[in-house]
């Protein structure tokens, strides 16, 4: 039995305190309402966010939650005192790629992440431009022996241990991107959706997914749940378009595609409509390019209805996530083919 209500994860694991609003999915943030009820001088959010006259608001600092920093009360470490697997959702109260977090932070989160691939990772951004800045950084950095270069998790795995205090033999290092770790957009949006998910396809995962709440209008995901789309990728150190060439540019492999859709709409008192097409038409789609789907919840203010006759679903939970309370065809919770522990 996991600790989260968080349908699609067991646990949760925040190592960085802090985050900033940067799109209209952030309207009602769950997590900065939360870091202000405990922003009190003495509580874990002080300095991290405010109760202002409008509402709950974040102060945009950010920190690593290591031994450090909060001595007694560092989190970095902790998934590698969890012996059991588990599926951890990374920073539900945060960002791993904020803007105002180092290079050299985010690598030893990734350190900590390498070391326990006994758990699987998920981590969730909506700085999807920053995540791509990140593996760019990564990948050049440098070991100071004969020119070649660490594998990243050897890198990842330097940061972590000097922020931990705590020393590990790491395996496998040549294994990049890290097996356990599956790496996901937020989008709201068919706007924030064209803006993020190329980025996410840009990068190297074992598994990309995408978390399509809270949904706030009607996405297409189309071309990326398909392998073989149109698409232009780097080749040779020249852009070239997909359709004829693409097998070499991924040794031989279809072209990255996302592997896992969550959608849902907004919960909270203050939620925004959802449309229960929005989510059919998701469904749909992956059953068609065969991606796993997971129908997270319907939101507080579902809708539905023929156009013209639209009205509130009635439904009793206030989240929509008593599935026993949707139409049948929605019912639809699937899990990407991937390891989900060692
Ligand atoms: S990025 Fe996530 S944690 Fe940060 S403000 Fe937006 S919704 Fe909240």
């Amino acid at each position: 039995v996991g600790r989260s209500s968080i349908e699609w994860t067991e646990e949760t694991w925040n190592p960085t305190r802090g985050c900033s609003r940067v799109s209209p999915g952030c309207e009602h943030c769950y997590a900065e309402s939360i870091a202000a009820r405990f922003s009190d001088a003495g509580y874990p959010f002080h300095g991290f966010a405010l109760r202002g006259k409008r509402g709950p608001r974040w102060t945009r600092r950010l920190a690593l939650v290591d031994e450090q920093s909060f001595p007694g009360n560092g989190k970095l470490d902790l998934p590698l005192r969890w012996r059991r697997p588990r599926r951890i959702f990374v920073n539900s109260m945060s960002d791993l790629f904020h803007e105002s977090l180092s290079n050299e932070d985010i690598a030893a989160i990734w350190g900590v992440m390498a070391a326990c691939p006994q758990h699987t990772f998920q981590v969730l951004t909506k700085r999807a431009h920053r995540m791509r800045q990140w593996f760019e950084w990564i990948a050049k950095r440098p070991t100071g022996l004969l020119g070649m270069r660490y594998a990243p998790k050897l890198v990842c795995a330097g940061f972590a241990q000097e922020r931990t205090g705590r020393h590990w033999t790491v395996p496998d290092a040549a294994v990049w991107p890290l097996p356990n770790v599956w790496l996901g957009v937020s989008v709201e949006s068919q706007e924030y959706a064209e803006e993020r998910i190329p980025q996410l396809l840009s990068v190297p995962a074992a598994v990309r997914f995408v978390s399509y709440e809270p949904a706030l209008g009607p996405v297409t995901f189309g071309a990326f749940l398909d392998a073989h789309r149109n698409h232009s990728c780097e080749l040779g150190g020249e852009a070239h378009n997909g359709s004829e060439q693409c097998a070499a540019c991924h040794d031989g492999r279809p072209a990255p595609r996302l592997d896992w859709v969550i959608v849902g709409g907004e919960s909270g008192p203050k939620a925004r409509a959802f449309d229960v097409e929005w989510a059919r038409s998701v469904v749909s789609e992956c059953r068609q390019t065969k991606v796993a789907c997971f129908v997270k919840q319907l939101g507080r203010k579902p809708f539905h209805g023929a156009p013209g006759a639209q009205g509130p679903m009635p439904l009793t939970n206030k989240k929509g996530n008593d599935m026993t309370e949707w139409p049948k065809d929605l019912r639809v919770r699937q899990w990407p083919s991937a390891r989900i522990a060692a």
